[in-house]
């Protein structure tokens, strides 16, 4: 018993010849070796059983002897070095490889998809190239104090990152040596391969690994950074802390990441905020939270007294009989709004202190005060 067919496009061995196209396109799909995760291997196989499984009299034979056809023997058809105009030429979809008919039917649409997986327009295959020589992104962590998230603040940062090299100001070659049109490539940057499948010889493209997809090269590499253009080195990066950030919230600086090698991009800088909790403010959004003290007396008999805020000190009314965990509000007290305008509020909420440790004066007088229903 030879290989089995069935087994390999995953199929029932009742199964319909409409069920054995959609297995089969599946997994072509599934191996073709220019797709990610292909598998020229599996590919072939999955062809060769497709070729006989979907032909009435390879089918009965196969089923009746459970054996492949010698001479059709996939391997040869593979090898035999068609291409896609050779395909085409024929226009009926069929063609004649090695003394064998085959016909690809209306299996047409699967190749359209290859190839449209093939012919990226020269702009998307530049930006394919370019990526891989696009700077990382980094992230750091920055504790601020409460107050300069609330205002903003400028900080200095001291950063080790890849930057373009000065020495050969990023292009990888030691100056004053001459830069070379790429050999391996030929200057194109790019070198395709064709491959030779059972449909048709398959031409991939990709960055020339000797120029990175530069068509040029140094004849001398950069001595400082060895020919990538890019070296790590400490850096000192003045940034903004915007006025009303909060804890836990990042920063992107486009560009502040690390450098891309020869002309790349350069990576995202991300500053991941941290606030230092103050001991007088709480902030919740743009609003501040604190508590004042006041007396028994102040509360009773009403008064001024002084708060604290962002901004400093204010004065603030309490009204006669003020009530424990009464709440005033101090407009435009709170934090700057990160986006938009204004300001949030300070919420004060006071303590009414009951007195203790009393002197005998003190007892006196509250005792008179008691006396008198309060
Ligand atoms: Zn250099
Ligand atoms: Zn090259």
């Amino acid at each position: 018993m030879g290989k089995d067919y069935y087994q390999i496009l995953g199929v029932d061995r009742n199964a319909l010849d409409e069920e054995i196209k959609k297995a089969f396109r599946k997994k072509a799909h599934e191996y073709h070796p220019d797709k990610a995760g292909g598998n020229a291997e599996k590919f072939k196989e999955i062809n060769e059983a497709y070729q006989v499984l979907s032909k009435p009299e390879r089918k009965k034979q196969y089923d009746q002897y459970g054996t492949t056809f010698e001479g059709f023997g996939g391997q040869a058809a593979y090898d035999a070095g068609f291409n896609w105009s050779d395909l085409f030429r024929q226009g009926s979809g069929g063609f004649r490889s090695g003394g064998v008919n085959f016909d690809f039917g209306d299996l047409g649409d699967i190749f359209s998809d290859f190839f449209g997986q093939q012919s990226r327009p020269a702009g998307q295959r530049a930006a394919r190239v370019s990526h891989t020589a696009n700077g990382h992104d980094l992230e750091i962590n920055l504790s601020v104090d409460f107050n300069e998230a609330v205002f903003g603040i400028g900080k200095t940062l001291e950063i080790v990152k890849m930057v373009g090299c000065r020495h050969c100001l990023g292009n990888g070659a030691e100056p004053g040596t001459k830069i070379e049109t790429c050999a391996r490539c030929q200057g194109q940057g790019q070198i395709s391969t064709t491959q030779q499948t059972f449909f048709g010889a398959f031409r991939s493209v990709s960055t020339c690994p000797d120029c990175q997809g530069e068509g040029k090269r140094a004849s001398q590499n950069c001595s400082q950074c060895q020919g990538r253009g890019t070296l790590k080195d400490k850096v000192r990066l003045k940034v903004n802390i915007p006025a009303g950030i909060d804890d836990g919230e990042t920063i992107r600086l486009a560009g502040e990441g690390e450098a891309g090698e020869k002309g790349g991009q350069a990576g995202d800088l991300y500053l991941n905020l941290s606030v230092r909790p103050s001991a007088e403010f709480r902030r919740q959004g743009y609003d501040i939270h604190t508590f004042q003290k006041i007396s028994f007396s102040q509360a009773s008999l009403g008064g001024k007294v002084k708060v604290k805020t962002v901004d400093g000190e204010v004065s603030l009314k309490i009204p006669i009989g003020t009530q424990n965990g009464r709440q005033f509000i101090l407009k435009e007290k709170g934090v700057p709004r990160l986006r938009g305008r204004g300001r949030g509020n300070q919420l004060v909420t006071v303590e009414v202190l009951v007195p203790k440790d009393l002197n005998r004066q003190q007892k006196k007088l509250v005792q008179q005060l008691a006396d008198e229903g309060l």
